[in-house]
């Protein structure tokens, strides 16, 4: 099947930016190691990466005290999103300008296949969506909401498209698939090198335990978390990753919240499996005790999964240092307190999803690196370079090294804040990290050699170009 002609969107083909960058005096972070080195860059690439550069007609940007971090990658973002109870305000104008403010120089957004449309289709959507419109780059991952056999034929054509990368949902009715369908398509993405990536709950479950809360007269945000308690997410994983194991493919779990769902991440791994599992700052930062406030308040944290308790929290800081956790994303889907007031009186009536995508590099380097939880190397690792490889854009973004596209933050590490709805530039009036204080920000920020970013202040907008992007490095890894 091939896709009509000029109507899916091409890298735009701006002119690349002809000036010459010298980086002086900062400290290039990589998962390997830190150290200080100076960086030119040229034609929109990083031409060298050393300590001896000399380059007459190169303009010296000073990057002294500074962190030289490769441009953040937020795998998981819903900019746009529009379901049956609200639709976003963040579109990718809004987001991706966001994104940049916070250090993010890609974005891989979630197209979604509505039942009855060819892949071909809602990538489209998703193209008119962003094309034109990012100031960061931009890639999107392919979600199914059903499966038959011409579906199974447009993965090449996907392929083709440059996405490599497919999402499940196991919970949602409108979106989900079953687990022999989930079987077949993993095989499938497999046969490309691709990776599927899973939200993992139990929709059945889920299902009925909204409606026991509602017949015990539980409207009330606090209810949230009942309806979807860990081990509704623990026993999805626990299938999901039996199903991959049949189907001999790695996979990626989105947004794991508990402690027992990593469990089951531990016994698949143990068993020789290759399991590769994001967590987003609200999971690591925020806590199930949100929900007993007054609902004005505690709509702002109604998400799926929900917060949980803070002895998860700690597991997943645990995780994240130890390597267990692979990427953090930030699974950004705003909405208004207007819309989140749809469900004033019935919580399943509010709308699930938070903003978030400006403000993940800062949340995990205060709450992260300056508190010793994590090192800023583990931070490059996984923020940047190992999205970038699960996702087919290593070495091109990801890492600071001659040839790559020059995507650079300069972070500032003693830069203070604090986080409010009042001055974020998430086109809503809300935000979960209300009031935090944080420690570190990207002071400038290059994309593709161009400085769209100075001192905290976009400059340039609606940059971004649509990334092409190749097989999974962890397919490639595994030789499968
Ligand atoms: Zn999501």
């Amino acid at each position: 099947m091939e896709p009509p002609d000029g109507i899916l969107g091409e890298a735009q083909g701006r002119e690349k930016s002809s000036m010459k960058y010298l980086i002086q005096g900062g400290m290039v972070v990589t998962p390997r190691g830190s150290s200080h080195q100076d960086v030119l860059v040229e034609n929109g690439k990083i031409a060298a990466v050393g300590t001896e550069i000399t380059c007459p007609d190169a303009e010296v940007v000073d990057a002294s005290d500074c962190l030289l971090f490769p441009g953040f990658i937020d795998s998981h973002t819903h900019f746009d999103l529009k379901n049956a109870l609200a639709h976003s305000p963040d579109d990718f104008r809004a987001g991706s300008k966001a994104a940049l403010l916070g250090g993010t120089t890609v974005v891989l957004d979630f197209a979604t296949q509505e039942r009855g449309e060819t892949l071909v289709q809602a990538l489209e959507n998703w193209h008119r969506m962003a094309d034109g419109k990012s100031s960061c780059d931009y890639g999107f991952h392919m979600s199914f909401s059903e499966w038959n056999p011409s579906l199974k034929e447009e993965i090449r054509v996907m392929e083709q498209e440059g996405v490599t990368s497919f999402k499940l949902y196991m919970a949602y009715d409108n979106l989900r698939v079953n687990d022999g369908e989930m079987y077949e398509i993993l095989q499938e993405v497999g046969k490309i090198g691709g990776i599927v990536g899973t939200h993992c709950e139990n929709g059945d479950l889920v299902n009925v335990l909204v409606k026991e809360q509602k017949a015990k007269g539980n409207f009330a945000p606090s209810a949230h978390p009942l309806s979807r308690p860990d081990v509704v997410e623990a026993e999805a994983v626990s299938r999901y990753l039996r199903v991959a194991g049949l189907a001999g493919v790695p996979v990626n779990i989105v947004h794991l919240s508990t402690a027992k769902a990593l469990e089951e991440v531990r016994r698949a791994r143990a068993a020789g499996q290759d399991v590769y599992v994001e967590t987003c700052p609200q999971y690591l930062l925020l806590d199930d005790s949100h929900y007993n406030a007054p609902f004005e308040e505690a709509c702002k944290f109604v998400l799926s999964p929900p917060l949980r308790k803070l002895g998860d929290c700690t597991a997943l800081w645990e995780a994240l240092a130890s390597g267990e956790v692979d990427t953090v994303g930030t699974d950004h889907c705003s909405f208004t307190l207007a819309q989140k007031a749809n469900g004033k009186d019935d919580f399943s009536k509010i709308p699930n999803g938070i903003p978030g995508v400006q403000h993940r590099a800062q949340l995990l380097y205060t709450y992260g690196v300056g508190t010793g939880r994590i090192t800023k190397e583990r931070m490059a690792a996984v923020l940047s370079e190992n999205i970038a490889r699960q996702f087919g854009l290593f070495p091109q973004k990801g890492i600071l090294a001659e040839g790559s596209d020059a995507d650079i933050v300069i972070w500032d590490p003693l830069a203070e804040g604090v986080i409010s709805a009042k001055t974020q530039a998430h086109n809503v009036d809300n935000t979960p990290f209300e009031g935090f204080r944080t420690k570190g920000a990207a002071r400038d920020v290059f994309l593709r050699g161009e400085w769209v970013v100075k001192d905290g202040i976009v400059v340039k907008e609606g940059r971004g170009t649509y990334l092409k992007r190749h097989q999974s490095e962890y397919f490639r890894k595994t030789g499968k």
